[in-house]
Protein backbone atom coordinates (compact mmCIF):
# COMPACT_ATOMS: atom_id res chain seq x y z
CA UNK A 1 0.00 0.00 0.00
CA UNK A 2 0.86 3.85 -0.24
CA UNK A 3 1.92 5.49 2.59
CA UNK A 4 3.41 9.18 3.03
CA UNK A 5 6.11 9.58 5.24
CA UNK A 6 7.70 12.61 7.02
CA UNK A 7 11.42 12.07 7.53
CA UNK A 8 12.37 15.50 8.18
CA UNK A 9 11.37 18.94 8.07
CA UNK A 10 10.66 19.60 4.45
CA UNK A 11 10.93 16.07 3.21
CA UNK A 12 8.04 13.80 3.17
CA UNK A 13 7.99 10.90 0.89
CA UNK A 14 5.78 8.09 -0.33
CA UNK A 15 6.86 4.68 0.21
CA UNK A 16 5.35 1.28 -0.95
CA UNK A 17 5.03 -0.71 2.60
CA UNK A 18 2.69 -3.55 3.74
CA UNK A 19 -0.44 -3.46 4.46
CA UNK A 20 -0.79 -3.58 8.19
CA UNK A 21 -2.24 -6.55 10.21
CA UNK A 22 -5.16 -5.65 13.12
CA UNK A 23 -5.16 -7.18 16.45
CA UNK A 24 -6.00 -6.84 19.64
CA UNK A 25 -9.49 -4.61 18.98
CA UNK A 26 -8.20 -3.23 16.44
CA UNK A 27 -9.48 -3.04 12.53
CA UNK A 28 -8.18 -2.22 9.48
CA UNK A 29 -9.26 0.87 7.80
CA UNK A 30 -9.56 1.33 4.36
CA UNK A 31 -8.81 5.69 4.69
CA UNK A 32 -10.68 7.40 2.30
CA UNK A 33 -10.18 11.12 3.60
CA UNK A 34 -7.53 12.71 5.69
CA UNK A 35 -7.66 16.96 5.62
CA UNK A 36 -4.79 18.51 6.00
CA UNK A 37 -4.63 20.55 9.15
CA UNK A 38 -2.37 23.69 10.14
CA UNK A 39 -0.19 21.30 12.67
CA UNK A 40 0.40 19.25 10.27
CA UNK A 41 2.36 21.84 8.31
CA UNK A 42 4.06 22.70 11.69
CA UNK A 43 5.67 19.15 11.59
CA UNK A 44 5.96 19.58 7.50
CA UNK A 45 8.08 23.11 7.85
CA UNK A 46 9.55 22.72 11.40
CA UNK A 47 10.08 18.99 11.82
CA UNK A 48 7.78 18.75 14.72
CA UNK A 49 4.98 21.18 16.89
CA UNK A 50 5.58 23.14 19.90
CA UNK A 51 8.08 21.01 21.74
CA UNK A 52 7.53 17.67 19.90
CA UNK A 53 9.84 16.96 17.88
CA UNK A 54 10.40 14.44 15.11
CA UNK A 55 12.00 11.02 16.10
CA UNK A 56 11.51 8.62 13.20
CA UNK A 57 9.64 8.86 9.78
CA UNK A 58 6.28 9.71 10.87
CA UNK A 59 3.12 9.02 8.50
CA UNK A 60 1.16 12.28 9.52
CA UNK A 61 -2.81 12.62 9.56
CA UNK A 62 -5.46 13.03 12.16
CA UNK A 63 -8.44 14.33 10.61
CA UNK A 64 -9.59 11.27 8.79
CA UNK A 65 -12.55 8.75 7.49
CA UNK A 66 -12.32 5.75 5.82
CA UNK A 67 -14.04 1.99 5.48
CA UNK A 68 -13.83 -0.88 7.92
CA UNK A 69 -12.14 -3.55 6.07
CA UNK A 70 -11.68 -6.34 7.91
CA UNK A 71 -14.30 -8.17 11.74
CA UNK A 72 -18.03 -8.47 11.53
CA UNK A 73 -18.14 -4.47 10.68
CA UNK A 74 -16.62 -4.62 7.59
CA UNK A 75 -17.97 -2.24 4.90
CA UNK A 76 -18.98 0.63 7.75
CA UNK A 77 -18.13 4.20 6.83
CA UNK A 78 -16.57 5.44 9.70
CA UNK A 79 -14.95 8.84 10.80
CA UNK A 80 -11.72 7.73 12.70
CA UNK A 81 -11.00 9.59 16.18
CA UNK A 82 -7.39 10.32 16.15
CA UNK A 83 -6.81 10.10 20.37
CA UNK A 84 -6.16 7.17 21.82
CA UNK A 85 -6.49 7.74 25.35
CA UNK A 86 -5.54 4.99 28.02
CA UNK A 87 -8.54 5.03 30.31
CA UNK A 88 -6.44 4.15 33.48
CA UNK A 89 -4.69 7.32 34.20
CA UNK A 90 -5.18 10.05 36.63
CA UNK A 91 -6.92 12.58 33.72
CA UNK A 92 -8.70 9.75 32.04
CA UNK A 93 -10.38 8.58 35.37
CA UNK A 94 -11.37 12.00 36.10
CA UNK A 95 -13.21 12.44 32.68
CA UNK A 96 -10.44 14.46 31.18
CA UNK A 97 -9.42 11.84 28.47
CA UNK A 98 -7.67 14.54 25.87
CA UNK A 99 -5.31 15.58 28.83
CA UNK A 100 -4.48 11.37 29.16
CA UNK A 101 -0.28 10.85 30.29
CA UNK A 102 -0.40 7.85 27.69
CA UNK A 103 -2.19 9.46 24.69
CA UNK A 104 -1.43 8.39 21.36
CA UNK A 105 -2.52 10.36 18.74
CA UNK A 106 -2.66 9.62 14.96
CA UNK A 107 0.35 11.11 13.02
CA UNK A 108 1.83 12.58 15.89
CA UNK A 109 5.06 11.62 18.01
CA UNK A 110 5.44 7.37 17.56
CA UNK A 111 2.03 6.97 16.33
CA UNK A 112 2.18 6.94 12.58
CA UNK A 113 -1.12 8.57 11.05
CA UNK A 114 -3.92 8.54 8.28
CA UNK A 115 -1.72 9.01 4.99
CA UNK A 116 -2.04 5.67 4.00
CA UNK A 117 -4.24 3.20 2.10
CA UNK A 118 -4.49 1.66 5.36
CA UNK A 119 -4.23 1.61 8.22
CA UNK A 120 -5.24 -0.78 11.72
CA UNK A 121 -7.03 1.23 14.46
CA UNK A 122 -9.04 0.34 17.61
CA UNK A 123 -12.38 -0.07 16.90
CA UNK A 124 -13.90 1.64 19.73
CA UNK A 125 -12.31 5.15 18.90
CA UNK A 126 -14.08 4.64 14.80
CA UNK A 127 -17.50 6.56 14.97
CA UNK A 128 -20.16 5.38 12.43
CA UNK A 129 -21.23 8.36 10.25
CA UNK A 130 -24.78 8.53 8.76
CA UNK A 131 -25.87 8.42 5.13
CA UNK A 132 -25.92 12.01 5.09
CA UNK A 133 -22.69 12.35 5.88
CA UNK A 134 -19.66 11.65 3.13
CA UNK A 135 -16.46 10.72 3.78
CA UNK A 136 -14.60 13.93 3.59
CA UNK A 137 -17.59 15.38 5.72
CA UNK A 138 -16.52 12.63 8.00
CA UNK A 139 -12.56 13.77 7.95
CA UNK A 140 -14.05 17.26 9.38
CA UNK A 141 -15.75 16.21 12.42
CA UNK A 142 -12.21 16.26 13.80
CA UNK A 143 -11.64 20.10 13.33
CA UNK A 144 -15.20 20.15 14.27
CA UNK A 145 -14.93 18.63 17.67
CA UNK A 146 -11.75 21.21 18.15
CA UNK A 147 -14.66 23.83 17.28
CA UNK A 148 -17.42 22.38 19.79
CA UNK A 149 -14.67 22.07 22.46
CA UNK A 150 -13.75 25.50 22.33
CA UNK A 151 -17.07 26.69 22.79
CA UNK A 152 -17.59 24.11 25.62
CA UNK A 153 -14.93 25.65 27.87
CA UNK A 154 -16.36 28.93 26.61
CA UNK A 155 -19.51 29.25 27.86
CA UNK A 156 -21.29 30.70 25.22
CA UNK A 157 -25.10 32.44 26.26
CA UNK A 158 -27.60 33.02 23.62
CA UNK A 159 -27.33 36.86 22.43
CA UNK A 160 -24.24 36.95 23.35
CA UNK A 161 -21.27 39.06 21.10
CA UNK A 162 -18.36 36.81 19.99
CA UNK A 163 -15.15 37.53 18.01
CA UNK A 164 -13.33 35.11 16.00
CA UNK A 165 -9.63 36.25 15.09
CA UNK A 166 -7.99 33.94 12.29
CA UNK A 167 -10.77 32.88 9.79
CA UNK A 168 -8.69 29.50 8.63
CA UNK A 169 -11.41 26.14 8.95
CA UNK A 170 -11.73 26.20 12.89
CA UNK A 171 -12.30 29.89 13.12
CA UNK A 172 -14.84 29.65 10.58
CA UNK A 173 -16.63 26.35 12.39
CA UNK A 174 -16.13 28.74 15.68
CA UNK A 175 -18.07 31.26 14.15
CA UNK A 176 -20.81 28.58 12.72
CA UNK A 177 -21.59 27.56 16.47
CA UNK A 178 -21.63 30.63 17.51
CA UNK A 179 -24.47 31.48 14.68
CA UNK A 180 -26.09 27.92 15.98
CA UNK A 181 -25.90 28.66 19.84
CA UNK A 182 -27.97 32.37 19.08
CA UNK A 183 -24.83 34.49 19.31
CA UNK A 184 -26.22 38.11 17.92
CA UNK A 185 -22.99 39.74 17.01
CA UNK A 186 -20.30 37.70 15.36
CA UNK A 187 -17.04 39.86 15.03
CA UNK A 188 -13.95 38.57 12.85
CA UNK A 189 -10.87 39.02 11.53
CA UNK A 190 -8.74 37.90 9.08
CA UNK A 191 -5.68 38.81 6.54
CA UNK A 192 -6.56 37.10 3.76
CA UNK A 193 -9.74 38.02 1.48
CA UNK A 194 -11.88 34.93 0.41
CA UNK A 195 -11.37 33.79 4.32
CA UNK A 196 -12.99 36.60 5.37
CA UNK A 197 -15.81 36.30 2.83
CA UNK A 198 -16.11 32.69 3.89
CA UNK A 199 -16.77 33.67 7.33
CA UNK A 200 -19.20 36.32 6.28
CA UNK A 201 -21.36 33.03 4.53
CA UNK A 202 -20.58 30.69 8.06
CA UNK A 203 -22.62 33.99 10.01
CA UNK A 204 -19.80 36.86 10.85
CA UNK A 205 -21.84 40.26 11.14
CA UNK A 206 -18.98 42.44 11.17
CA UNK A 207 -15.98 41.23 9.11
CA UNK A 208 -12.70 43.40 8.99
CA UNK A 209 -9.81 42.63 6.29
CA UNK A 210 -6.19 42.90 8.60
CA UNK A 211 -4.35 45.19 6.56
CA UNK A 212 -0.47 44.80 8.16
CA UNK A 213 1.36 43.42 11.72
CA UNK A 214 0.40 47.02 12.95
CA UNK A 215 -3.53 46.86 12.15
CA UNK A 216 -5.47 46.52 15.06
CA UNK A 217 -8.96 47.82 14.37
CA UNK A 218 -11.12 49.12 16.94
CA UNK A 219 -13.33 46.76 17.96
CA UNK A 220 -15.02 48.59 20.46
CA UNK A 221 -16.90 50.92 18.15
CA UNK A 222 -19.13 48.16 16.87
CA UNK A 223 -20.07 47.30 19.77
CA UNK A 224 -21.78 49.59 22.03
CA UNK A 225 -18.79 50.17 23.18
CA UNK A 226 -18.98 47.31 25.52
CA UNK A 227 -16.72 44.86 23.75
CA UNK A 228 -17.19 41.03 23.13
CA UNK A 229 -18.41 38.69 25.58
CA UNK A 230 -15.59 36.30 24.13
CA UNK A 231 -13.17 36.24 21.73
CA UNK A 232 -11.70 33.40 20.45
CA UNK A 233 -7.68 33.34 19.02
CA UNK A 234 -7.57 30.87 16.15
CA UNK A 235 -5.17 31.70 13.81
CA UNK A 236 -2.08 30.97 16.02
CA UNK A 237 -0.45 34.31 15.59
CA UNK A 238 0.40 37.30 18.40
CA UNK A 239 -1.30 39.40 16.17
CA UNK A 240 -4.68 38.00 16.19
CA UNK A 241 -3.82 37.57 20.25
CA UNK A 242 -3.59 41.38 20.02
CA UNK A 243 -6.93 41.63 18.09
CA UNK A 244 -8.67 39.33 20.25
CA UNK A 245 -7.38 41.23 23.82
CA UNK A 246 -8.08 44.58 21.77
CA UNK A 247 -11.96 43.34 21.26
CA UNK A 248 -12.61 41.67 24.67
CA UNK A 249 -15.25 43.17 26.87
CA UNK A 250 -14.27 43.94 30.60
CA UNK A 251 -13.93 40.86 32.58
CA UNK A 252 -14.62 38.63 29.78
CA UNK A 253 -13.10 35.20 28.42
CA UNK A 254 -10.30 34.92 25.42
CA UNK A 255 -10.24 31.15 24.50
CA UNK A 256 -6.73 30.33 22.67
CA UNK A 257 -7.22 27.84 20.36
CA UNK A 258 -4.63 28.56 17.32
CA UNK A 259 -0.86 26.84 17.74
CA UNK A 260 1.71 29.88 17.84
CA UNK A 261 4.67 29.61 15.30
CA UNK A 262 7.39 30.19 17.76
CA UNK A 263 5.55 28.36 20.52
CA UNK A 264 4.79 31.75 22.48
CA UNK A 265 1.63 33.88 23.53
CA UNK A 266 3.08 37.42 24.09
CA UNK A 267 0.53 39.68 26.54
CA UNK A 268 0.98 43.54 27.63
CA UNK A 269 0.14 42.61 31.58
CA UNK A 270 -1.18 46.29 31.98
CA UNK A 271 -4.19 46.04 29.09
CA UNK A 272 -5.51 42.45 30.29
CA UNK A 273 -5.26 43.08 34.13
CA UNK A 274 -6.98 46.14 33.42
CA UNK A 275 -9.31 44.15 31.68
CA UNK A 276 -9.18 41.32 34.15
CA UNK A 277 -8.69 38.88 31.28
CA UNK A 278 -9.58 35.43 31.84
CA UNK A 279 -7.46 33.06 29.48
CA UNK A 280 -8.12 29.75 28.38
CA UNK A 281 -6.63 27.32 26.59
CA UNK A 282 -7.59 24.14 24.80
CA UNK A 283 -6.05 20.77 24.48
CA UNK A 284 -7.83 18.67 21.29
CA UNK A 285 -11.18 17.76 22.46
CA UNK A 286 -13.55 15.60 24.61
CA UNK A 287 -15.97 13.09 24.04
CA UNK A 288 -17.29 15.63 20.61
CA UNK A 289 -17.79 13.36 17.78
CA UNK A 290 -21.60 12.15 18.86
CA UNK A 291 -22.33 16.07 19.11
CA UNK A 292 -20.28 16.66 15.73
CA UNK A 293 -22.17 14.55 13.97
CA UNK A 294 -25.75 15.41 14.84
CA UNK A 295 -24.40 18.72 14.21
CA UNK A 296 -23.96 17.81 10.95
CA UNK A 297 -26.71 15.73 9.87
CA UNK A 298 -28.73 17.91 10.78
CA UNK A 299 -27.42 20.68 8.80
CA UNK A 300 -26.67 22.92 11.61
CA UNK A 301 -22.92 23.21 10.73
CA UNK A 302 -21.98 23.12 6.86
CA UNK A 303 -18.57 21.12 6.46
CA UNK A 304 -19.06 20.40 2.82
CA UNK A 305 -18.18 24.68 2.29
CA UNK A 306 -15.06 24.22 4.24
CA UNK A 307 -13.21 21.78 2.01
CA UNK A 308 -12.33 23.56 -1.05
CA UNK A 309 -9.65 21.39 -2.29
CA UNK A 310 -9.42 17.08 -3.30
CA UNK A 311 -6.01 15.64 -4.53
CA UNK A 312 -5.20 11.98 -4.45
CA UNK A 313 -2.08 10.88 -2.13
CA UNK A 314 0.39 10.79 -5.28
CA UNK A 315 -0.22 14.68 -6.14
CA UNK A 316 0.82 14.91 -1.77
CA UNK A 317 3.25 17.62 -3.02
CA UNK A 318 0.55 19.89 -4.68
CA UNK A 319 -1.35 19.21 -1.78
CA UNK A 320 0.50 20.05 1.06
CA UNK A 321 1.60 23.35 -1.35
CA UNK A 322 -1.87 24.58 -1.11
CA UNK A 323 -2.46 24.20 2.33
CA UNK A 324 0.39 25.88 2.90
CA UNK A 325 0.43 29.18 0.84
CA UNK A 326 -3.23 29.27 2.46
CA UNK A 327 -4.87 28.88 -0.94
CA UNK A 328 -9.14 28.23 -0.66
CA UNK A 329 -9.85 26.70 3.14
CA UNK A 330 -9.50 23.10 3.88
CA UNK A 331 -7.45 20.80 1.36
CA UNK A 332 -7.96 16.87 1.99
CA UNK A 333 -6.09 14.06 0.08
CA UNK A 334 -8.02 11.00 -0.77
CA UNK A 335 -5.22 8.16 -0.30
CA UNK A 336 -7.86 5.15 -1.59
CA UNK A 337 -10.04 7.49 -4.10
ZN1 LIG B 1 -6.06 19.14 13.16
ZN1 LIG C 1 -5.12 8.13 30.33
Amino acid sequence: MKALRLHQSGKIQLHNEPIPNPEGGKVLVQVTSVAICGSDLHWLNEGGIGDAKITHPLILGHEAAGIIASGPHKGTRVAIDPAINCGECKYCQEGNPNLCQNMRFSGHGLQDGALREYMSWPEKFLFPIPDALSLNDAAMLEPLGVAIYAMDIANIKPGIRAGVFGCGPIGLLIIQLARAMGATQIIAAEKLPHRLEAARACGATDTFLIQSEEDVPDFFKITEGEGVDVAFEAAGSNHALQCAIQAAGYGTTIILVGIPNDDEHRLTASQVRRKELTFKLCRRMKHTYPRAIRLAEQGLVDLKSIVTHRFSIDEFQEAFSVAANRQGLKVIIEPTT
